[in-house]
């Protein structure tokens, strides 16, 4: 999906994160929805777009501005992309290689040497490419920088064990406490991120419990004390990051053709965020920040 330089809110210091397509969740505030799938994807931001009609000229499936109303047939050849003179199309997620993203890591390493980061992985969700995942972590790894994990936790830890192994720090998304509200908000069961959760115990990595809050969903402080337990019976040495509910992906709902229709969730805050970390600690949990 992208490789972003100078990434400071996704572990120690100054990273590069890598996001990776594919998720097997569908979180309905998710800020990065063209992952959802791994197809490659040309978006259109209309807010860029002049209407010059460049885009329509080339196309050869003769697709007009308004790529979103016959998505359908693009063939996501990139000519549009090329042809726009306002950045209004762009690849949100393309094929890639592996040479490409390590030269773009490798320019970055005096950032990471001076202040103490390295590469994160995120998505979509990483681990939904565990081949390419695994040779880029060994190459990164080989390169000698520390290296993190942003994960939903659904993924079978047998299988990526030993890629797990390599990370310096783990981010596992936690949405919320109980069984049937997790499905039904995110279309998935928490019964594997809890398992995982505990067999991250047998890694060398520092875990970091994410929950990012949302009003209407899991904002209320018996949620939270609930989520704390959670993590208390799993991994009590994990820490629990809580990230107020943000809607900035919106603007790439539109871009490729989503709707994004959730008035009932809204930021919590400050003095609510406050007060629900103040119940992690006395949970006995370490208050992760990283904002
Ligand atoms: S990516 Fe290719 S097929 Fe799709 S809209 Fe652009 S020019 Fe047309
Ligand atoms: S080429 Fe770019 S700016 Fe011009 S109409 Fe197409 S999307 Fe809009």
């Amino acid at each position: 999906m992208d490789v972003q330089p100078f990434s400071v809110n996704d572990g120690d210091g100054i990273r590069t994160t890598i996001f990776l397509a594919g998720c097997p969740l569908r979180c309905p505030w998710c800020s990065n929805p063209e992952g959802f799938s791994q197809k490659e994807i040309i978006g259109w931001f209309r807010r860029k777009c002049i209407g010059c009609g460049a885009c329509a000229e080339v196309c050869p499936e003769g697709i007009g501005i308004d790529l979103n109303a016959e998505r359908d047939r693009c063939v996501t050849c990139g000519k549009c992309a090329e042809a726009c003179p306002a950045g209004a199309r762009a690849y949100m997620v393309r094929l890639t290689d592996a040479g490409e993203i390590l030269e773009k890591v490798n320019r970055h390493r005096l950032f990471y040497a001076q202040s103490g980061g390295g590469v994160t992985f995120s998505g979509g969700e990483p681990v939904s490419q565990p081949e390419f995942l695994r040779y880029l972590a060994q190459n990164i790894y080989d390169m000698g920088y520390s290296m993190d994990l942003e994960t939903t936790g659904q993924f079978d830890f047998e299988k990526v064990a030993d890629i797990l192994a390599l990370m310096d720090l783990i981010f596992v998304d936690l949405k919320h406490p109980d069984k049937a509200k997790y499905l039904e908000y995110t279309g998935g069961g928490n019964e594997r991120v809890l398992h995982n959760l505990r067999r991250m115990a047998e890694l060398p990595a520092k875990v970091v419990v994410r929950i990012p809050v949302i009003h209407s969903v899991n904002a209320e402080e018996d949620t939270v004390r609930g989520l704390a337990a959670l993590v208390q019976e799993t991994l009590p040495d994990a820490a629990i990051e809580l990230l107020p509910y943000h809607d900035f992906g919106r603007i790439k709902y539109d871009a490729i053709g989503l709707p994004y229709d959730h008035p009932e969730f809204s930021r919590p805050s400050a003095e609510t965020m406050k007060r629900l970390k103040a119940i992690i600690s006395e949970a006995g949990l370490e208050v992760a920040d990283f904002r």
